[in-house]
């Protein structure tokens, strides 16, 4: 848990429950939502499914899902 909390990962943890606009695919490292208050309608988010906030943070196994998304 971070603080604040992180609204990503609050998503997250209610994976399950999520609607279609917050999980239109994912795999086991990465989400697609839609994203809010944007400019462009439609505009669509890769999410990692975990907490990271760098690129370098990421594992390789996630780094390597990344490149095929
Ligand atoms: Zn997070």
């Amino acid at each position: 848990m971070t603080t604040p909390p992180c609204y990503a990962c609050g998503k997250e943890a209610r994976f399950d429950e999520l609607p279609p606009r917050e999980r239109i695919a994912f795999d086991q490292y990465w989400r697609v939502a839609h994203s809010f208050n944007t400019a462009v309608p439609g505009w669509l988010v890769l999410l990692p499914r975990r907490h990271v906030t760098a690129v370098h943070d990421l594992t390789d196994a996630e780094a390597g899902a990344l490149g095929l998304w």
